[in-house]
């Protein structure tokens, strides 16, 4: 394989002058030959051996770039459901049957012989492993400030819009925090949250705004297994069934207690070894489908807020170091979303000519096995591959300073914590 650092080189296949931005291991932008190379020091490790973490990169990138092609140039909606979705779903289900059967026959155990006897001593561990096991509910961040449509009627109102626009139920909380970032979640059984780091939300022009409630609100209808309560066990129970079963240090101090332990240890280990495995197994199949959730996120964000603007958020995961570092300056000076937007719009313009070669090493740097989200570059790529979108949802700039001004109070705690 071929990996190199020097510059200045021609591409091997094409002849086209290779490129290697911010220290990277050089590609051809053209016919992207050595685009795949695994780069060590820009990536990290997985596991820490080197042929293995290759090998890993290699398969990450190819499984990504295949789903591109399958889902490139598609209706994404109508080709939802894939292997993927079905194994996660399936995988789920028998997970939850599971731990309802272990439950079950300790339940049993108890009441089908006669109290207290040796039944016992298996009821007990099969009723904690089903509650160590049991589903869980997400949980309200304690950190994100719950806004009161009285308080914000502004974005209530636009948030409504784009909710009606992509074809989403509108959240039941918008809450704000002081993060770099905004996520759509299910807490509880079926409370919907759409959280908005005011840093992040703060340093968007108006229509990467729709398009970021968009991409979110999105995330209510794509069916995507990382925000389900029906596929939750896939991505957790043989995790927790591998932590569970971890021996623990041999620590008993009799002989017949030593030899208990050790041959307790002899069974457990490699139980919890083969469901870790398994748990990883079936993590990757279920990002897989995470990923095409994303993918479809996005065309909603399109439809909502114009394909141009989609693709101007999408630029700012490539960008994010810059603009948090521009958002910092200007908090530290007293700065709020006004100053933060021209800091941001400023850092853009510098870099804009950085920003095509990015986008194409994000195919190389975003594509793990254990990604959540396609790489940026490949999103770009599917808008341009879909029919192009004028926006449904115009957001004027009056309108969005608006929004601003309602949550001046909680713009400053932001600030603040930025600033320190
Ligand atoms: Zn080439
Ligand atoms: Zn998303």
């Amino acid at each position: 394989m071929i990996d190199t650092r020097a510059t200045g080189d021609t591409c091997p296949e094409c002849g086209t002058a290779t490129v290697a931005p911010r220290g990277a291991l050089l590609w051809c932008p053209a016919c992207e030959w050595n685009l795949e190379a695994y780069d060590a020091e820009r990536i990290g490790p997985f596991f820490g051996w080197r042929w293995l973490d290759r090998r890993i990169h290699g398969i990450g990138y190819r499984m990504t770039r295949r789903q591109f092609d399958r889902l490139r140039g598609r209706p994404l909606g109508s080709s939802g459901v894939g292997a993927a979705a079905i194994v996660t779903a399936t995988a789920s289900c028998l997970l939850f049957l599971g731990v309802v059967a272990l439950a079950a026959t300790g339940i049993w155990l108890l009441v089908a012989f006669s109290f207290p006897g040796p039944s016992l001593l298996l009821a007990v561990p099969l009723l904690a492993l089903a509650i160590g096991l049991r589903p869980r509910f997400g949980r309200l961040d304690p950190d994100a400030d719950v806004l009161r449509r009285d308080r914000a009627p502004e974005l209530f109102t636009l948030v409504d819009e784009v909710a009606q626009a992509v074809g989403a139920p509108a959240p039941d909380v918008i809450a704000v925090n002081a993060d770099f970032n905004a996520y759509a979640a299910t807490v509880g059984i079926r409370r919907r949250v759409l959280c908005l780091g005011l840093p992040y939300w703060g340093s968007l022009v108006p229509q990467e705004r729709v398009a970021l409630l968009g991409h979110e609100l999105g995330h209510f209808v794509n069916g995507d297994p990382r925000r389900m309560l029906l596929t939750q066990p896939a991505f957790t129970t043989l995790g927790s069934a591998a932590d569970l079963l971890r021996p623990t240090p041999l620590t008993a101090p009799g002989l017949i207690e030593w030899m208990g332990a050790a041959l307790g240890r002899i069974i457990q280990y490699p139980l919890s070894r083969l469901l870790f495995t398994l748990h990883v197994a079936l993590v990757c199949v279920a990002l897989r489908d995470s990923q095409r959730a994303e993918y479809l996120a996005d065309e909603m964000s399109a439809k909502v807020a114009g394909t141009a603007a989609a693709k101007s958020l999408l630029d700012t995961a490539l960008r994010v170091e810059s603009m948090s570092l521009a958002v910092r300056r200007e908090s530290r000076a007293g700065h709020g979303p006004q100053r933060w937007q021209a800091a941001v719009a400023e850092s853009r313009e510098a870099s804009a000519d950085e920003l095509p070669p990015l986008r194409q090493l994000s195919g190389r740097e975003e594509a793990p096995l254990f990604s959540s989200h396609p790489p940026t570059g490949l999103r770009h790529l599917m808008l341009e591959g879909v029919q192009r979108h004028d926006p449904a949802v115009v957001l004027t700039q009056q309108r969005s300073s608006r929004i601003d001004n309602e949550l001046t109070k909680e713009y400053e705690s932001a600030r603040r914590v930025l600033a320190w």
